[in-house]
């Protein structure tokens, strides 16, 4: 009887069907679009609150699928992480992001050097190839290890015991920027950031979605300048995300923040676009 109420259940449920046939199709297709070229990335500018310049950019993972159309990261990276595609992806990504991390500087000589934040899975944290694919990534393209920043989000380190932190500890040895990505929603003890080999702390967007209504949230506002005020006092920069409004970037850089990121500067887009703000910031 548990078994014929269960069928009945997923009988009255055509769209629950739907969904998993849908997730399995993109399941069994994910290693063949990568094979296939089907992935691209997309660049969204990060600005330097002080001055309005661009400092670089993070590069945020599309699929081109040849049914559904584009895809977002939310729709395929979790399926990637359970499958363990991520590891290649991932790795495609960082490969693609540091080879056109240098052609921007290659092609903005002058202007200051761009950089480019690219996304870790969990997954790549633990595989043990991580340093030396970096490395020799970085070498290939003949990028600098400092234009390249690493986001790792505060989940992922929630706990972490050495063995796991150690790679990333080489890693900011060498020069890359660790940074603490979605900071604020993983309850992390504050006092463990020290322990972690990161340099910037990138909050979450839902703090500046609290700023957005008018007037803004006050007790956000504490939160905020409070976790300014500890980053700042730990050595650490502070990039906030989401940005959206003109006068959320003022507040934000009245509260001290570094660096901004949000459609308000601008949407992701295809790397050349990138280039194209960065020299326009740079003649004015
Ligand atoms: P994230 O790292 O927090 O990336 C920021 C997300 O916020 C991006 O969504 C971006 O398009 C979106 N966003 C940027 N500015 C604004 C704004 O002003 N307002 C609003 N409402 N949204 C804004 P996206 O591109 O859909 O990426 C979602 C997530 O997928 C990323 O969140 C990241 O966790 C993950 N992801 C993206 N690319 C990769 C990748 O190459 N590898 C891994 N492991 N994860 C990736
Ligand atoms: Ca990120
Ligand atoms: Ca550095
Ligand atoms: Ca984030």
């Amino acid at each position: 009887a548990k078994s014929a109420g269960g069928n009945r259940y997923e009988l009255a449920d055509p769209e629950a069907d739907a969904r998993v046939i849908t997730r399995h199709g993109l399941t069994t297709a994910l290693p063949a679009a990568l094979d296939r070229g089907e992935f691209f990335i997309e660049y969204q500018p990060l600005v330097k609150l002080g001055d309005g310049s661009v400092r670089g950019a993070e590069a945020l993972v599309r699929w081109l699928h040849p049914q559904h159309g584009v895809l977002g990261p939310d729709r395929f990276i979790p399926l990637a992480e359970r499958t363990g595609l991520i590891v290649p992806l991932g790795r495609w990504v960082l490969e693609e992001s540091v080879r056109q991390a240098r052609a921007w500087q290659q092609r903005t000589a002058g202007s200051g050097p761009l950089r480019v934040n690219v996304n870790l899975s969990p997954c790549q944290l633990t595989h043990p190839g991580l340093v030396s694919d970096t490395v020799e990534i970085l070498e290939e393209a003949g990028l600098e290890p400092d234009a390249l920043c690493l986001e790792v989000t505060e989940s992922a380190l929630i706990g972490a015991d050495d063995d796991l932190l150690k790679p990333l500890r080489r890693l900011a040895e060498m020069g890359v920027d660790i940074a603490l990505d979605d900071f604020g929603t993983g309850y992390s003890n504050l006092a463990n950031l020290r322990r972690l080999p990161v340099s910037v702390l990138k909050l979450d967007r839902s703090f500046t979605q609290g700023m957005q209504q008018f007037p803004a949230d006050p007790v956000d506002l504490k939160i905020v300048e409070g976790i300014v005020s500890l980053a700042h006092s730990l050595d650490l920069a502070v990039t906030v995300e989401g940005v959206e409004t003109g006068a959320q970037a003022e507040q934000l850089r009245l509260m001290g923040c570094d660096t901004a990121q949000g459609w308000y500067y601008a949407r992701p887009g295809p790397p050349d676009r990138l280039h194209e703000l960065a020299l326009m910031d740079a003649t004015g």
